[in-house]
Formats: structure tokens, C-alpha cells, sequence
């Protein structure tokens, strides 16, 4: 117990480092990056020892998991981040559990969530996936229809859009990556010079534990970190 506690403070102690090197290489500040430690890989001992350890920030890519896991961990209440592809009949259950939904991937997902949260009464947090790798495995928008997405926001009345999410390729470089973080930067950009009134793009969720300080250095404001804060651990 004390050991796993040890360790995951000394991992996130790195992580954190790390973030801040690359922060202040891109002469960006701290305060603007937030670190989403993803628990998939662990189960709720382990994500607890990251809350004792100071991170607040919790994601999940899997319904079933999350919904786990958050009653586990309920009394120490995290924000949870789900980071995954959200089917329209998990939406339900998931909404009520987490402060923001990284991964919209389909017009059909965000008319979903505008009736789910109408009828609960309730307002759902989320991001835009956009599939910058052009991996045809991946989810996302291709970036050729977000100015259409984007158009659209103000019609969704409970959900309320901060910004976009992307992966890197799996299979590239990290400047491959550094590409694919610059080309979401740059799209949110553009989409920003033509959104309609009060549509604000500010968050840009892109990063994992591979390229996450190249991530940062493309304006990445929340990196989704998983392996790299388990190293040693038995997982
Ligand atoms: C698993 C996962 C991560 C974290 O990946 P690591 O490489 O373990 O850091 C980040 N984002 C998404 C969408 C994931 O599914």
C-alpha cells in the first residue's frame, strides 16, 4: 500500500515536471495546462492513490468502467473526464458522472446528449473529437466538416462545446504527431475566425504518454496521461 502510494506519487511528480519543462519551452504558462491521469489501466486502489497524490483530473475511455470506478471513488469525488467513444445508449448513465466529454465523434452523439440532458435537466460539458491522423480507425469529424459542426453549436441549448480533441496517429513519429497537434491547432483556429457569437473554442484535449510534451508545445491545454503514471507498477 505504501509502495504503490510511493510510487505513483513519484510518477506523477515526473509527469508534472515534464508538463512544466514543456510549458515554459513554449513559453506558455502552467495554469493553462491540465493534466487528465487516465485510470483505464488500473482499477480503483490505484486511481485513489492518485487522488491522495494531488490529481484531481480522472479519465475513463469505457462506460462500464467509468461507472465503476466513480462509485468506488465517490467520496473523494474527482472530476471525471470520459475520453473514450461514447455509444448513444451508454449516454444516460455516463452523463450524470462526468464534468466533460472529450470524444463527440458524430452529429448523432451530440443529438443525443441535447435530449438526454433536456429530459434530466441537466447541462453536459464537452469537446469536439476531430480525426486529424486520418486514420480511418479512428472516431472524429473529418476536419472538413467542422465549420458545418461548428455553425450548428448554438442550436444544442445543454450542450455546451469548449473546444476540440485529436489523437496522433498510432503508427507515426513524434514529429508526425507534432504535425497532427499543429493541423488541430491551426483548424481551431480557423474555426474560431467563423464561429457564430459566443461559441468558444479555448481547449485543446490532445496528448497522451508518448508525445504529450510535444502536445504542449502545439497548445495542447489538457494531455491525457495513462502509462506513463504507472510505470513500475504491476498493471
Ligand atoms: C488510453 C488513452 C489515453 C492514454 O494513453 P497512454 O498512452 O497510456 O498515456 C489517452 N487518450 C485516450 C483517448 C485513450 O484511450
Amino acid at each position: 500500500m505504501a509502495a504503490l502510494h510511493l510510487r505513483i506519487a513519484d510518477n506523477l511528480a515526473k509527469v508534472r515536471q515534464q508538463i512544466a519543462d514543456a510549458a515554459q519551452r513554449s513559453g506558455r504558462e502552467l495554469a493553462e495546462v491540465t493534466l487528465v491521469a487516465v485510470t483505464k489501466y488500473v482499477d480503483a486502489e490505484v486511481a485513489r492513490a492518485l487522488l491522495d497524490a494531488g490529481c484531481r483530473d480522472l479519465g475513463e475511455s469505457r462506460p462500464q468502467e467509468l461507472w465503476r470506478k466513480a462509485d468506488a471513488l465517490a467520496d473523494a469525488a474527482p472530476r471525471w473526464h470520459f475520453i473514450g467513444h461514447l455509444q448513444r445508449n451508454k449516454v444516460r448513465r455516463t452523463v450524470p458522472h462526468i464534468s466533460l466529454l472529450h470524444a463527440c465523434d458524430s452529429r448523432r452523439l451530440l443529438d443525443e446528449l441535447e435530449s438526454v440532458a433536456g429530459e434530466t435537466d441537466t447541462e453536459v460539458r464537452a469537446l469536439i473529437e476531430v480525426n486529424i491522423s486520418g486514420d480511418t480507425s479512428k472516431h472524429g469529424f473529418q476536419p472538413s466538416e467542422m465549420p458545418e459542426v461548428v455553425r450548428s453549436l448554438p442550436g444544442y441549448r445543454r450542450v455546451h462545446v469548449y473546444g476540440l480533441m485529436g489523437m496522433a496517429s498510432l503508427t507515426g513519429t513524434l514529429d508526425d504527431a507534432r504535425r497532427d497537434f499543429e493541423r488541430l491547432r491551426l483548424l481551431r483556429d480557423q474555426l474560431l475566425d467563423m464561429a457564430p457569437e459566443k461559441i468558444e473554442l479555448n481547449e485543446l484535449s490532445m496528448g497522451m504518454s508518448n508525445d504529450f510534451e510535444v502536445a504542449i508545445e502545439e497548445g495542447a491545454t489538457m494531455v491525457r496521461v495513462g502509462s506513463a503514471l504507472f510505470e513500475g507498477l504491476d498493471v
